[in-house]
């Protein structure tokens, strides 16, 4: 998607450990406009195969899931992440190893609005390890729910996440995908 890439280029700065900081338009700041290219980008691509429901992980993942969400005319539910080891019946639960932040956390979805049966698309703001997917994954796999694919808004594409899912079968479809991000220097694929 050029106009994200563009926006990447603009805005986009590299912290140590190969993160790349999109505070101005996608991780503190909201570019709307954008967010909803990115929303219908995502409807267009999963389009017609019978999704019921957007799952994502607070809280960078709201943004352009709602927007898909809006796009497809569909909720959109958002994973909690605890630090707790909290045990609860009412929830489905997955541990997530978070790669900005370096700790395990455990997200949860309320079984209350989860159906088996149903078909979820998931979307998230970055693929690095594929941590997050993996976990949302598992939790769809507990529930009896067909997971349809991921809408990735970025993906690092030189860390091992996208390339592990797809072996696994999963649609991936990111955004923008990047090679490198050496040097303080963003390359895309
Ligand atoms: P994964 O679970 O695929 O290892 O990492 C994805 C999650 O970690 C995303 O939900 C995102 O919040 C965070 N993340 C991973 N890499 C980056 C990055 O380079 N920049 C930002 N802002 N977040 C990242």
């Amino acid at each position: 998607m050029q106009e994200l890439k563009e926006k990447i280029e603009k805005y986009g700065t590299v912290l140590p450990g190969n993160v790349l900081k999109v505070d101005a338009f996608l991780n503190h700041q909201v570019d709307t406009d954008l967010m909803y290219k990115v929303g219908q980008e995502f409807a267009k691509h999963f389009a017609d195969q019978g999704i019921t429901k957007i799952w994502t992980v607070e809280s960078s993942g709201i943004a352009p899931a709602v927007m898909t969400g809006l796009a497809m005319h569909l909720p959109v539910i958002f994973a909690r992440k605890h630090k707790s080891l909290t045990l609860n019946n009412n929830m489905f639960t997955a541990d997530v190893y978070s790669y900005t932040k370096k700790t395990t956390n455990r997200i949860s979805i309320s079984k209350k609005y989860v159906e088996a049966g149903e078909k979820v698309l998931l979307i998230d703001d970055f693929l690095a390890n594929g941590q997050a997917v993996e976990g949302m994954m598992e939790i769809a796999d507990q529930a009896g729910v067909q997971v349809a694919g991921a809408g990735i808004v970025i993906e690092k594409s030189f860390q091992p996440g996208g390339k592990e899912l797809r072996d696994k079968g999963v649609e991936v479809y990111s955004l923008a995908q990047i090679k490198s991000l050496e040097d303080g220097q963003v390359e895309f694929v």
